[in-house]
């Protein structure tokens, strides 16, 4: 037994809680199965529900703790019945992505077969990219939790779109590594920067950026691609992208998109990734309409899991975790391929505990 890892625990609200546990059981299951390190979970109370008990939307010190964890993993936050006085949600965890800086937002799209596939093309079934969302600032960094807009007066309003040099130059350093690491495994070891960089200066500077990182990866093949063209091109082929790096608010919406192209909510998995901690949560919400139920497909937060075993391979040096993670990721896989994993989201017959046992079994 090596020396256990820390991960700080924010289970949250709804079917969070459903899906976090079932992560965890997989967690617990893959690590097991390749000996060595144990983790070692400080649970965090935070969330809607704690704020409806208590007036606080997290516990106290519960952001300086999760900091001190070798990495935080959250089910879901946010009830649309329990608001803050001004009728925003409740959101400690975009308290934590800006504390923490967390820049690189990785929503990897894959598509798994007997998902759902929303293109015709036989090739859909090819579909393995990741889009990295910048995720502290672009137009975001005017977002209404920060409280950085300019009301002019009840006849306009402006919002910041605010590119940073060393920001993004960590974003691309990031980009590039990523499509390193995935070139090793089979992936062609491409990084398409997608921008409008024919209309903004901003984004002008994001790509000049690009250019200047991409001369330390000349085993990287450089690509560019304005992002409505990146739009159209996710539907017409997406099975040519590998990785996608991009401004904030354009990764917002093209993740959503990408994601809808290979099932639904069910499958988006996140991380969100700092200089000293990363966040990995499942990019759905609390989903009240389901919560108790035993009905959300816990893959997003399982394959969520997945990802944080891997940066914490990378980030304390123990490669046996990036086993334990890649037994989480094939068992998923040949879940789906055998027809094992049949999620009621999907129109199968599967809850959160069956598809959770399941994988179980497969692992
Ligand atoms: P947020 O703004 O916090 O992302 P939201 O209300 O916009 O929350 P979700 O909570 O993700 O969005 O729910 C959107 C829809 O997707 C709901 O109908 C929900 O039931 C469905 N959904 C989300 N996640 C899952 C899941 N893991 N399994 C099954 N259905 C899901």
């Amino acid at each position: 037994m090596g020396q256990s890892l820390q991960v700080a625990l924010i289970k949250g609200d709804g079917i969070g809680v459903d899906v976090s546990e079932a992560a965890l059981a997989l967690l617990d299951a893959a690590l097991q199965k390749t000996g060595q390190t144990r983790i070692s979970y400080r649970e965090i109370a935070a969330g809607a529900g704690y704020f409806s008990e208590t007036g606080r939307d997290i516990e106290t010190g519960g952001e300086q703790a999760a900091g001190q964890a070798d990495a935080i993993f959250l089910g879901a936050i946010g009830l649309p019945t329990i608001r803050h006085a001004d009728g925003t949600e409740i959101s400690p965890h975009l308290r934590l992505r800006d504390i923490y800086q967390l820049y690189a937002g990785v929503r990897p799209v894959r598509a798994y077969p007997n998902a759902p596939q929303r293109l015709a093309d036989p090739r859909a079934r090819d579909i393995d990219l990741v889009i990295l969302r910048e995720s502290t600032e672009g137009l975001f960094y005017s977002a209404a939790v920060h409280g950085r807009s300019e009301v002019i007066d009840d006849q306009e309003v402006r919002d910041v779109l605010r590119i940073t040099r060393s920001t993004t130059e960590k974003l691309h350093r990031f980009g590039f590594e990523l499509a390193r690491k995935r070139k090793q495994r089979g992936s062609p070891g491409k990084l398409t920067c997608v921008d409008k960089a024919n209309v903004f200066v901003s984004m002008a500077f994001f790509r000049q950026i690009y250019d200047e990182i991409a001369s330390d990866y000349p085993d990287i093949t450089t690509d560019y691609n304005y992002v409505d063209a990146q739009a159209l091109d996710l539907i017409r082929r997406p099975w040519e992208f590998d990785v996608l790096v991009t401004e904030n608010m354009f990764g917002d919406i093209l993740s959503d998109l990408a994601g809808g192209l290979v099932g639904g909510m069910g499958m988006a998995a996140c991380a969100e990734i700092g200089d000293h901690t990363g966040l990995f949560q499942p990019a759905h919400g609390s989903a009240p309409d389901i919560m108790g139920a035993d009905r959300a497909n816990p893959l997003a937060a399982i394959l969520s899991a997945a990802l944080m075993l891997e940066y914490l391979a990378q980030k304390t040096d123990r490669p046996a975790l990036l086993d334990a993670a890649g037994l989480i990721d094939a068992a998923v896989y040949q879940g789906f391929a055998q027809n094992r994993i049949r999620p009621l989201e999907f129109g199968g017959n599967m809850g959160t505990r069956a598809v959770t046992r399941e994988l179980l079994t497969l692992l």
